[in-house]
């Protein structure tokens, strides 16, 4: 079997027993390799590495007249390894062709997934030492993984309950803004007040004020995703990929880890964002100022 020319720089066991073609220099140095072969002669018996290169050439049927990219090397019944173009590879061995074709194009798509994840495996730990970083990061002196009770704390017993929902309700909504409105005469107002009453355009008995911006409102909807049993699951799922051995698993594990791995440092990244949202909410100024403006909210 051809063995590639691996730029595998990290020194990884990737599995490489279907070649990656990459240069047709690589396919034409090959041993046995024939430019030209007589498909009346020669059959197909299996393909051994699909390509997809520029620019386009014919492959080796005799017949050939059409130029490629992508094809397959071939193994020919002379025992030479010759280049099969896809559309050739149809029109000259209609019924061989297919057959072999999907199964390496199956056992190909396999081996990129397990290579994938070996090379994502390689990582495990460098992932897990992330994860207990992020954890133990402070937000105002307190690690990220004692906020969700730190967090709930404040909102099940800081504010009365029905503040507390209006609250809730501007977070789903997304309107952190407090606004005062009160009927004013026109004698009565100060500058300030006229200023605003100007540029709101609102009806001239009435002022409105920006009195403040709810700092961290998405924590109120988002502080959950901080819960201790989703930390501990994302620690045990970080623990329990760095045990495995992506070259046994089968092919549903291997799509599953390959997903897992995607998913990772996107909820990593939401980890920061969300404590970071807890902490500015729960600031001093932010509380004394929701308490406040209750009223307004
Ligand atoms: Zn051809």
């Amino acid at each position: 079997m051809y063995k590639s020319n691996s730029n595998n720089a990290l020194n990884l066991d990737l599995i490489e027993e279907i070649p990656l073609i990459t240069s047709w220099e690589e396919v034409e140095s090959l041993p046995n390799f024939k430019e030209k072969i007589d498909p009346k002669r020669v059959e197909i018996v299996d393909l051994v590495a699909p390509y997809d290169l520029r620019p386009f050439k014919k492959c080796s049927l005799s017949g050939c007249g059409t130029k490629h990219g992508d094809g397959f090397v071939a193994e020919g019944s002379d025992g030479s390894l010759f280049k099969l173009g896809g559309t050739c590879g149809q029109n000259f061995f209609p019924e061989k062709y297919q057959l072999l074709k999907n199964s390496l194009t199956q056992r190909f798509n396999e081996q990129v997934v397990r290579n994938e994840i070996i090379v994502a495996h390689a990582d495990a730990a460098l992932r897990m030492d992330k994860l207990h970083r992020v954890l133990m990061r402070e937000f105002d002196s307190t690690p990220l993984r004692d906020w969700y009770r730190r967090f709930n704390k404040l909102i099940s017993t800081g504010f009365e309950v029905e503040i507390m929902e209006r609250i809730r309700i501007r977070a789903h909504q997304g309107r952190p803004i407090i606004s005062i409105s009160r009927e004013v005469s026109d004698e009565r107002m100060d500058r300030r007040e006229k200023e605003i009453y100007e540029v709101s355009g609102l009806d001239k008995e009435y002022v409105s004020e920006d009195v403040h911006i709810i700092s961290g409102l998405n924590a109120v909807k988002n502080y959950k995703k901080l819960h201790p049993g989703k930390l501990q699951k994302m620690l045990v799922e970080c623990d329990e990929f760095q045990s495995i051995d992506p070259r046994f698993l089968n092919q549903d594990r291997l799509k599953y880890w390959l997903r897992w791995c995607a998913s990772f440092d996107m909820k990593l990244s939401q980890l920061l964002e969300v404590a970071t949202d807890c902490s500015r909410f729960y600031s001093n100024d932010n509380v004394i100022a929701l308490r406040r403006y209750k009223r307004y909210l």
